[in-house]
């Protein structure tokens, strides 16, 4: 047969069946000893699978960047067999690995724990020393890989390339990557154990996701190594030791978070502010209770939605009742209260922090990211159809400048379309659907912002524009969203008056400024890295008296002066040394620092210091009063 190689060469070979591996030895045996997989036809193949007459081939070597994705992968390839073998009981769903780690994807009842991962280490070094080749590449009936991987959809199976590891009964689905021989793979960890959807889809099953890296080169390892611990060290639950913000106890339950009096001062602050900002808007405020009644959500259409993530219903006297996992019915019924609206009324805006509950796996639940019990910056906007881009302009205006003074790194922005190649998810109205896109398009090109289409990502009411940030583990998250909604005014048969006294139903906007305040809390901890600015500080300024009987009454004085600014002080006098009291301080990320001696009661000034750095700067109390009260009012 005949292969044809780079630079118009030509490989002949009198065999009928030949690997990749056996064409790089033909060409050349160092090739061969550097080869870590092919490039047939432009399709990445391992070393192992078979070459046809007239196939173009490109050897890939040890030296070729791709190697260290592909070493990534191999490695989680190794720790899915390792966890099969470690655990029977597992389903191996998926392994996907980019330049910086890997992970598996699995199913397992009981859930596996991280001192679980032990057993698994040991077994990856078994693995590593038996033949990569041993994994096979699926050419023939690919359906068959489905008995032991029921998770593959039709899509994996039509469009990746499958493997089948026969010793673990293993099968992947891969669309670029392949495994590579094992000698690569010299060093390697298991990072963290987490929860994840399946597909990544919030609305599809719990997954528990294994995360790891591994790499040939030891300095490689160490690079990605460091990454990964600045990524640790920036993660909320480990600041959260620090600053002692939540707790979770096993008595009250899994994902039910108890905010400690820290996390409630900075909630408050960011309250406060929202509300302020909400009331500039025109968004009036309600508050409506967390239970409702089945059904209620049965009409909405969130039970044939989300039952699989809403709390069982309770039954009380001759009631059904839900803990809620949305409060847009509640709002729709505050609407109606106030029914017959004439169109001159709308836009009407309903506000609210609307505590939810969702059942959310218990292997997802992440700190405060992902909880059982929620707050959502949630609030519904009923509109006329010609007030939909004012109205989108309006809320995205609102987030921009709330996201600004947080300033909280924004990832992109995701406008989240219909697939129109699968309408059966969706609400069946094309016009309903080309006006809603085409109005959220025009109101995003005269905002004037870049964003990036999401076909298939809509909810199945409307679409709508999500803003995605990247929490400290790397992880997509959606902060704020906007979304459009034609159908559920509908079903709950809201109406207005129009101009020509007809009886119209408004259109409804699910808009959330922050998500929820839990994950809010999380997510501005960690960008961050736990120092928060001034203004949202739980305790922003701590007074220590040199001498508790000579300079206390002094430093109440001056706690007091501040306490009316609204700002929050504490007075150290416990019997520790003045050294210690400064590096508690200072472990708590306290901005502010004020000793009080016998000198500053004498000049009747303050010594600063900064929670940044150990130089002490002298002040005039007003001038100190100046300095903090700029930085509340810029948000610093
Ligand atoms: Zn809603």
């Amino acid at each position: 047969m005949k292969i044809k190689l780079p630079n118009q060469e030509t490989l002949v070979i009198e065999q009928t069946e030949v690997t990749i591996y056996e064409a790089a030895a033909l060409i050349a045996k160092s090739l061969a000893k550097n080869a870590i997989a092919g490039r047939v036809n432009d399709v990445l193949l391992p070393l192992t699978a078979q070459l046809k007459d007239g196939d173009q081939l490109k050897i890939v070597t040890s030296t070729d960047g791709i190697k260290t994705r592909l070493a990534q992968y191999t490695t989680g390839l190794i720790t899915a067999l390792a966890l099969k073998m470690s655990f029977p009981h597992v389903n191996i769903v998926d392994v996907k690995a980019d330049f910086d780690s890997f992970y598996v994807d699995f199913q397992a009842e009981p859930t596996l724990k991280a001192s679980d991962l032990q057993a698994v280490n040991i077994n990856i070094k078994k693995i590593k020393k038996t033949a990569f080749k041993k994994w096979q590449l699926v050419t023939t009936n690919p359906k068959a890989a489905l008995a032991f991987n029921p998770w593959l959809t039709n899509n994996d199976l039509q469009n990746q390339q499958i493997f089948y590891h026969p010793d673990q009964n293993v099968t992947l689905a891969s669309p670029k990557l392949v495994p590579i021989p094992y000698r690569y793979i010299n060093y390697w960890e298991l990072t963290s154990l987490t929860g994840a959807y399946w597909q990544n889809q919030a609305d599809q099953l719990m997954l528990q996701r294994l995360h790891g890296f591994g790499t040939s080169d030891e300095a490689l390892f160490v690079q990605i190594k460091n990454r990964h611990e600045i990524a640790l060290a920036t993660d909320h639950r480990n600041i959260n030791k620090k600053l002692d913000l939540f707790m979770f106890s096993p008595l009250v339950g899994q994902g039910l978070p108890l905010l400690l009096p820290a996390a409630i001062k900075i909630k408050n602050k960011i309250m406060n502010y929202i509300r302020q900002k909400e009331a500039e808007y025109d968004f009036l405020p309600v508050e409506t209770p967390v239970l409702a009644q089945r059904k209620m959500y049965e009409m909405s259409g969130h039970l044939s939605h989300y039952e699989d993530s809403m709390f069982p219903a309770i039954k009380a006297g001759n009631e059904t009742l839900i803990l809620r996992p949305m409060a847009c019915p509640h709002h729709i019924m505050i609407y109606k209260h106030y029914h017959p609206v004439s169109y001159r009324d709308l836009p009407i805006r309903f506000a609210e922090a609307a505590m939810l509950h969702r059942y959310e796996a218990s292997g997802g639940l992440t700190g405060l990211e992902r909880v059982r019990v929620m707050s959502l910056t949630d609030a519904h906007i009923f509109v006329r159809t010609d007030q939909i881009k004012h109205e989108f302009i309006r809320c995205f205006r609102l987030i921009n400048g709330i996201l600004a003074d947080f300033r909280i790194k924004v990832d992109y922005l995701a406008l989240a379309l219909r697939d129109p190649n699968n309408t059966d998810k969706y609400y069946q109205d094309n016009t309903m659907w080309h006006t809603a896109e085409k109005m959220i398009r025009q109101a995003l090109d005269e905002i004037g912002v870049e964003y990036q289409d999401q076909i298939g990502e809509a909810a199945f009411y409307g679409p709508k524009i999500d803003v995605q940030i990247l929490n400290a583990q790397g992880h997509e998250i959606t902060l704020a969203t906007i979304q459009l909604d034609f159908l559920m005014p509908r079903k709950f048969g809201l109406t207005y008056i129009d101009e020509n006294q007809q009886s119209q139903c408004p259109i409804m906007i699910h808009r959330s400024l922050i998500g929820t305040y839990e994950r809010f809390l999380a997510i501005i901890i960690e960008q961050n890295k736990g120092l928060l600015p001034f203004w949202l500080c739980p305790d922003q300024i701590v007074i220590i008296p040199v001498n508790n009987a000579a300079h206390l009454l002094f430093c109440q004085e001056i706690a007091y002066t501040f306490k009316k600014l609204g700002i929050s002080v504490r007075i150290d006098d416990s019997d520790e040394r003045l050294g210690y009291k400064v590096r508690q301080a200072q472990m708590k990320a306290i901005p502010y620092l004020i000793t009080i001696g016998d000198d500053e009661i004498k000049h009747h000034h303050l010594a600063v210091r900064r929670r940044s750095d150990n130089q002490i700067k002298k002040y005039s109390i007003a001038q100190f009063k100046r300095i903090i009260s700029s930085m509340i009012r810029s948000k610093r």
